[in-house]
């Protein structure tokens, strides 16, 4: 094989939205390669989308459409009923990564923009622009 010019792009996994890196079993269906784990897989999408809805018009409804804080995203999604005050944690930071990896948020920490995949801790959140639809 030549200089790897051949290896797919990573992915994001529609579930979490972490990283998927291109392996090489998956060669032959790379194109239906969408979650990253068996659990992934088996989670539901529709859940996942209401969650996502759920947390693009609590951020919309913001001042400057950002939050400093997802903690302030967990207390919404709870009042709101769609998950427990137990696991929101995990649910609003997978779907923030999935919103991110869809170019429909940014996190940042510090003030720097973070990358969702492998960035630890809390993040402010931020409705993306649409004036600046590509990154730098
Ligand atoms: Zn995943």
């Amino acid at each position: 094989m030549g200089a790897g010019s051949s290896v797919p792009a990573s992915k994001s996994c529609l579930r979490c939205g972490r990283l998927i890196t291109w392996r090489k079993k998956w060669a032959k269906d790379w194109e239906n390669v969408r979650y990253c784990s068996r659990s992934c897989r088996a989670g539901s999408t529709r859940a996942d989308g209401a969650l996502d809805d759920c947390v693009l018009a609590f951020l919309a409804a913001q001042p400057r459409q950002q939050v400093e804080s997802m903690t302030s995203i967990d207390d919404h999604v709870v009042s709101a009923g769609l998950t427990t005050a137990a696991s929101v944690r995990e649910k609003v930071r997978r779907s923030v990564r999935r919103l991110s990896a869809r170019g429909l948020v940014t996190m940042r920490q510090g003030g720097r923009v973070v990358e969702g995949s492998t960035t630890k801790g809390d993040f402010a959140v931020e409705l993306r622009r649409e004036e600046s639809p590509d990154r730098k």
